[in-house]
């Protein structure tokens, strides 16, 4: 059974590796990214999120699972163009109740491949793009606040410390697995 990790787990940290094959397994662990996805009000999530370590992430802009011709999933994707600047507020499923302004580029180029293993390509903005943009970043490891200006990081800085302590707190408790043996399971995971 997956769940989204917190902050800071090491998954959240980590750059993930291409997705060499489509299989049953890879499509059942979609479904389950959807259903967590929806039950934690998402419009996006990645499998960095769910500590597996695959060039692969979830979108619903709508986060409406009536709406569920709105999904799409991107395996492999590669943003190609990226053009203009725009700021705007996002959140993160990895980071709940923490938000903040960050700078993205207004339209970007994506290129995929769907789950039966078709390749496709999408211009983006406004919500989209955003999302798109903040689950690309989720793959190489890197968080929505490692983009945000100094001023506004510091508003919420705490709140982030705090996510640190708990999750370090878990893991001297025992239940939460030492940082090592995360890497160590991860690094299992890589096809
Ligand atoms: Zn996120």
């Amino acid at each position: 059974m997956l769940e989204i990790v917190h902050y800071p787990h090491p998954a959240l940290r980590w750059k993930s590796k291409p997705i060499q094959r489509i299989d049953a397994e890879l499509r059942k662990t979609v479904e389950e990214m959807f259903e967590l996805m929806y039950e934690f009000k998402g419009i996006g999530l990645a499998a960095n999120q769910v500590a597996l370590p695959y060039r692969l992430f979830i979108v619903n802009p709508t986060g409406d699972p009536d709406e569920n011709d709105q999904e799409i999933v991107f395996i492999n994707p590669e943003i190609s163009r990226r053009k203009g600047s725009i700021e705007g507020e996002e959140g993160c499923l990895s980071l709940p109740d923490v938000y903040g302004q960050v700078r993205r580029a207004n339209d970007i180029v994506v290129d995929a491949f769907d789950l039966s293993g078709q390749s496709f390509q999408y211009t983006l903005d406004d919500l989209p793009g955003r999302v798109v943009q903040h689950e690309y970043d989720h793959i190489d490891g890197v968080m929505f606040f490692d983009r945000m200006q100094p001023e506004g990081l510091e508003e919420i800085q705490t709140k982030i410390d705090d996510f640190e302590h708990l999750f370090r707190q878990s893991q001297q408790s025992g239940e939460t697995p030492a940082d090592d043996e995360l890497k160590k399971q991860l690094k299992t995971l890589e096809h």
